[in-house]
């Protein structure tokens, strides 16, 4: 592609199709439950989303089981309020275990679908104005605070104006197109967590345990040998909401998600695998042969790219020390958990002190000193760590808020906070937030965080 030419983008008057007080952009796992909770507290809410159903990497990504919503090495919950509810409503589809039983597990398993029509219920309930099909392109600020989202639609551009904004973008796509500051992947070199996109195979009978490892090891030996392309082999691991087919989560792409270059490769290079494998599984693999990939995730997904630069930005010493904080709005559990950057770099599995690659690695050779060793990862046994609020503000936009896997975090701290229990969490505290904020005429910096925890705890939620 030509870098030199350069064309002018006509100036043209674009109509506000909706002013709201508070604009959701982004229907992920950090999204919804924000615009639910602004709009339960009475604010007029609009959420757009590029696709046609919300979810983002839970429906978009086949991303499953929801993890983090209880204590880590432990069976006590740690995010309940709109989580549980979501859950709860989904199992009453037959979507999802009762909550009860998801805390004798690791997370909570469901069914893609079921989420979907339990999303469009709740939002429709609380009165959320959905956008869909609308792609956030611009942001137009009005000296410090931002106006309106530019949106691209079949009807062209539009523009939604709002008193309060949330990012749920995932990438901090408003952040960075107002001019907001945002980081980007490791401090070192930028480089974010590897990508990846769940696979599902079906089309033959589910194996015992002995077999599965067996033919995990077959599997192995040929990753070994540079025939498979993956960073495990787990490919029979299954949501037990689905008994027909597995969910693998073994495919694994290196490079940047907010760029499209990237996500082109990574999309053809994981489909490629994945092809690979279900020719080795039917013709190597007695009762695969007529193993077929039912669907593979209609979007690579990232595990991160860009963060929004708050007051404080969450990090690894927080999720190892459980640290707690007087301004908490959610809690989280899950681990420093960071997919090597380079992508499938057999038997490379996570970036710590022990990676097999050695000084073969740039970073191990001039980081090492500051990588943890596998037991610096985790959270203590039994216990949690606090995200105060400060992580859910933008230093270079008012009224701004983030929520899910862009708020204010470091490299390490984003690898706890990004799974979708904690982002759902977030995302109930950033609606609050924002409800307050326009109810009261404030910046959210200025929104009082004991009333907000206390709104929270009245909502079910764990503060
Ligand atoms: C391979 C992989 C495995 C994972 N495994 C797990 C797991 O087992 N358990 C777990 O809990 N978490 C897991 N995660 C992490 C988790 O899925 C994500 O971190 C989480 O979904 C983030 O939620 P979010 O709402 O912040 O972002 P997303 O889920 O990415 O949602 C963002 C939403 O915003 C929309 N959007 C983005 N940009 C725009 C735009 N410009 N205009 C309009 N709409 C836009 C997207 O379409 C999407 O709906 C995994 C992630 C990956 C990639």
């Amino acid at each position: 592609m030509s870098k030199s030419r350069t064309i002018t983008e006509p100036a043209r008057e674009i109509p506000i199709v909706t002013e709201a007080d508070v604009v959701v952009c982004g229907g992920g796992p950090g999204g919804v439950p924000a615009a639910i909770a602004a709009a339960r507290h009475g604010a007029r809410v609009v959420l757009i989303e590029r696709y046609g159903f919300m979810g983002g990497l839970a429906t978009a990504g086949l991303v499953a089981p929801i993890l983090a919503h209880k204590a880590h090495a432990a069976d006590f919950a740690i995010v309940e309020g709109i989580l549980r509810e979501i859950t709860e409503r989904m199992h009453a589809l037959g979507g999802a275990p009762r909550w009860e039983e998801t805390l004798k597990v690791w997370g909570i398993n469901f069914d893609a679908e079921c989420l979907k029509i339990v999303l469009d219920e709740m939002c429709q309930e609380a009165g959320v104005e959905l956008l869909l099909h609308s792609y956030i392109a611009d942001v137009a600020r009005d000296g410090d605070e931002i106006a309106a989202v530019l949106v691209e639609n079949k009807s062209g551009r539009q523009a939604v104006g709002g008193k309060v904004f949330v990012d749920a973008t995932g990438d901090a796509d408003v952040a960075f197109r107002a001019g907001a500051p945002t980081t980007h992947g490791r401090a070192w070199d930028g480089r974010p967590e590897s990508m990846g996109s769940f696979i599902h195979l079906a089309g033959f009978a589910h194996p015992d345990e002995a077999r599965k490892k067996e033919i995990a090891a077959r599997v192995q030996a040929e990753m070994a040998a540079g025939r498979l392309s993956f960073y495990n082999p787990g490919f029979l691991n299954r949501n037990d909401n689905q008994l027909d087919h597995t969910s693998a989560n073994m495919t694994r792409f290196g490079g940047d998600s907010d760029n499209a270059a990237d996500m082109t490769r990574a999309e053809l290079s994981i489909r490629r695998d994945v092809w690979t494998l279900v020719r080795f599984l039917r013709t190597s693999v007695p009762g695969f042969e007529n193993c077929y990939v039912q669907q593979l995730s209609p979007q690579v997904g990232p595990r991160e790219s860009r963060q929004i630069v708050g007051p404080y930005a969450l990090n690894g010493d927080d999720i190892h020390l459980g640290r707690k904080y007087p301004d908490a709005i959610a809690r989280g559990s899950w681990w420093i958990d960071i997919h090597c950057p380079l992508g499938n770099t057999y038997p490379v599995h996570l970036c710590r002190k022990e990676c097999p690659k050695g000084t073969d690695c740039p970073f191990f050779a001039a980081e090492y000193e500051r990588m943890r060793s596998y037991e610096e990862l985790y959270p203590p046994a039994g216990d949690w760590y606090d995200i105060p609020y400060r992580c859910l503000l933008s230093v270079g936009a008012p009224n701004l808020l983030s929520s899910g896997r862009c708020i204010s975090a470091t490299h390490e701290g984003m690898a706890g906070s990004r799974v979708m229990g904690t982002c759902v969490a977030l995302g109930q505290a950033a609606g609050t937030a924002a409800a307050l904020a326009v109810k009261q005429g404030i910046a959210p910096a200025a929104v009082d965080v004991t009333g907000l925890r206390e709104m929270l705890r009245r909502d079910g939620q764990l503060v």
